[in-house]
């Protein structure tokens, strides 16, 4: 019952006599106490109930503040709050560890004493931004540890920095909370991949991109100023072969041995670059005003990088001398592009390399590029690499000319290299031999001879008929013999080919310029063991015919046509075809008399002995099938007469 029912009920009760009403009033008072009390006991419990609720959300509350703190210092985030002087006020343990430091030291410290003089324009923006918008900003900068700094230890990260300003009740900043997250690992990679697009992975050095781009920049310097400017070409010579005699990572090795050179010898204003394959540039800056003290310095820094490059090198432990060529074009303010000057130091580079061919070679490395005079060296550059192409579009073909012993029967031919360029226009290899032989393409046609020579062995072997006995000739020529892995290649084609070694027959001219004798003899002898001949071409017409004859391991002598043009005339001809014929008999040697044209000249040879003949008298060199045709013909004749 409520107090309101109570005290209604004691009203009407006290309209009895006195002592009715005090009894009433007595009972009344300790119905009320009782309900009091008991009012009084149930808002005590309902206390001691809220008290305890109370208590345990203050535990909750504990548990939940430390571990929210065990969130803030151990997130994988740094956590930090500034005041308003960019003091650090607050820092959890995670951005203490990010900077190697103890938590306490970096309390009241300044953030700027904390990041990279590069950044420090970065994180001073950000920071203002935050101030003046009152809003969420983002950062990036580099940290470096405080107590390190100037030492190489020093922790050095990438940070994006996320800041929070904190408003006071009125709206104004109080503090600033910063959210750092380490982004080292995306920086460092976004650094690699700008590096890897514009530096070689090999060597390290800017790639022809970032090198153009940087010539360009300069080019543009240089028509403001009065100074020359250089650039060099540097092209390995011997690379190719050492590649292919010592593999692929012996060549990366000398690759980035000059690469270290050209970075080791050039100046920091200078850029020295991997244009491609073999090929360097170094671009020489700021050099002087006067043309030819900037010849000079461009060929003093020239020497240093040659010197340093030729200087011994080790493969596998062994010697290996690295040979170069370097041309040299010089600009200064004027109409030249960046292509011109490339393209003049790549023509005086190559000159070099011809200069270092011809017969009274020098060992001068290095070539000036010097205007008109370099217009055919142009021509020949674009030539080679027109024959390049020709090869990689199947513009090359053999010819056959036939070899004849003397019973007049066809026993081989001799292969003879043809380009056609367009229908019916073809070209001589006395026109584009030389031009292959400026560089290695004349391993890759000469490969390319070869291999075909090897299939038609092969299609003509299983064909019978005075056929499978044919055998073939191929000319070689000296770069191709300088290869130590030569033999390997041969042997590889023969296998690749089934062709039978007994029937191929390589031609190495007399005039060719043997490098070393020895090599060649272990070269020839390993090729002689696998079933190969030798002929000795054009024999008669250098300076070595009987040193070769003495020291290499050759069978056949092909007596230069110069010995056999009107020797039916011609009394000193016959006098050395002769000397000729008992020089072979002498070294049990075969004997071919080349370039041999009328009747007149063939039965004077026939009457000074007997040897085997090619020349126009029997037959001009043929396409496959003429020749396929002709040694039908004289196969089926020879059959004839026989019966
Ligand atoms: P070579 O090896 O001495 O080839 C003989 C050259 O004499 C051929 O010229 C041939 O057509 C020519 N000849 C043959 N008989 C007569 C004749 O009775 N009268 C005249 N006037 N000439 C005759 P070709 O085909 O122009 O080859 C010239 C040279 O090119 C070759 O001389 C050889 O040194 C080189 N050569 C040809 N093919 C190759 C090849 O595949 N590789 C290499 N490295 N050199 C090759
Ligand atoms: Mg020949
Ligand atoms: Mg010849």
């Amino acid at each position: 019952m409520d107090t309101r029912k109570l005290r209604r009920k004691a009203e009407l009760q006290l309209k009895g006599s006195a002592k009715q009403k005090a009894e009433v009033v007595r009972a009344l008072s300790a119905e009320a106490a009782g309900h009091l009390i008991h009012e009084l006991q149930t808002h005590q419990i309902e206390l001691e109930l809220q008290n305890e609720a109370l208590r345990l959300s203050q535990e909750e509350l504990a548990i939940a503040r430390d571990d929210l703190m065990k969130l803030y210092d151990f997130a994988p985030v740094g956590y930090i709050t500034l005041d308003l002087k960019n003091t650090i006020v607050k820092s959890n343990i995670c951005f203490a560890n990010m900077l190697g430091m103890p938590r306490g030291g970096m309390i009241n410290s300044r953030l700027e004493s904390f990041v990279h003089s590069d950044s420090q324009d970065a994180l001073y923006f950000g920071i203002k931004a935050v101030k003046s918008q009152l809003e969420h900003q983002t950062t990036e900068v580099c940290f470096v540890g405080s107590d390190n700094v100037g030492t190489d230890n020093r922790v050095s990260l990438w940070g994006r920095i996320d800041s929070e300003p904190v408003l006071n009740d009125a709206g104004t900043l109080e503090r600033i909370n910063l959210c750092i997250t380490n982004i080292s690992d995306q920086h460092n990679a976004q650094l690699l991949l700008e590096h890897q697009a514009f530096y070689d992975t090999l060597t390290d050095l800017p790639n022809r991109q970032l090198f153009l781009d940087r010539f360009e920049q300069y080019l543009l310097k240089v028509n403001r100023s009065s100074l020359y400017g250089a650039l060099l070409y540097i092209d390995l010579d011997n690379f190719k072969i050492a590649n292919d005699t010592f593999g692929h990572s012996a060549g990366d090795d000398i690759l980035r041995h000059v690469g270290m050179v050209l970075e080791h010898q050039t100046r920091a204003s200078d850029t020295a670059a991997r244009f491609g394959g073999d090929e360097f540039l170094v671009l020489l800056t700021e050099l002087s005003g006067d043309a030819s003290i900037a010849a000079h310095e461009a060929e003093s820094v020239a020497n240093k990088i040659c010197a340093q490059l030729t200087e011994g090198f080790e493969i596998d432990n062994q010697p290996f001398q690295i040979e170069i060529s370097v041309g040299i074009a010089l600009f200064s303010k004027g109409n030249e592009t960046v292509d011109d000057i490339i393209r003049h130091a790549d023509i005086a580079m190559y000159q070099n390399k011809n200069k270092l061919k011809s017969p009274n070679k020098t060992n001068d490395p290095i070539t000036i590029y010097s205007g008109r005079k370099h217009n055919d060296i142009n021509d020949r550059l674009n030539a080679y690499r027109t024959l390049r192409s020709a090869l990689n579009n199947g513009e090359f073909f053999i010819h056959y000319q036939p070899q004849v012993d003397s019973n007049n029967n066809v026993y081989g031919a001799e292969c003879l290299l043809r380009w056609g360029r367009a229908h019916n226009d073809v070209v001589p290899p006395s026109d584009f031999i030389p031009i292959l032989e400026d560089g290695p393409l004349i391993i890759d046609v000469g490969e390319w001879v070869l291999r075909e020579a090897c299939q038609k062995l092969v299609q003509w072997q299983s064909r019978g008929n005075g056929f499978s006995d044919l055998t073939l000739s191929v000319n070689i020529s000296a770069m191709q013999v300088s290869q130590k892995i030569f033999p390997d290649r041969i042997k590889t084609i023969l296998e690749e080919t089934g062709a039978n070694p007994n029937r191929l027959v390589l031609e190495i001219t007399e005039n060719m310029p043997i490098r070393s004798i020895e090599r060649t003899i272990t070269t020839m002898r390993k090729l002689k063991n696998l079933g190969l001949s030798f002929a000795i071409d054009d024999f008669g017409t250098g300076y070595s015919s009987l040193a070769y004859i003495k020291s290499l391991p050759i069978d056949i002598l092909k007596i230069d046509r110069s010995f056999v043009r009107d020797v039916d005339k011609d009394e000193n001809n016959q006098l050395f075809v002769n000397l000729f014929l008992r020089m072979a008999k002498r070294f049990s040697l075969k004997i071919i008399f080349e370039g041999m044209e009328t009747e007149a000249e063939y039965r004077m040879l026939l009457s000074c002995g007997s040897g085997h003949y090619q020349g126009y008298y029997f037959s001009k060199p043929l396409s496959a099938s003429d020749f396929e045709n002709y040694v039908s013909s004289t196969f089926d004749h020879n059959v004839s007469l026989k019966h």
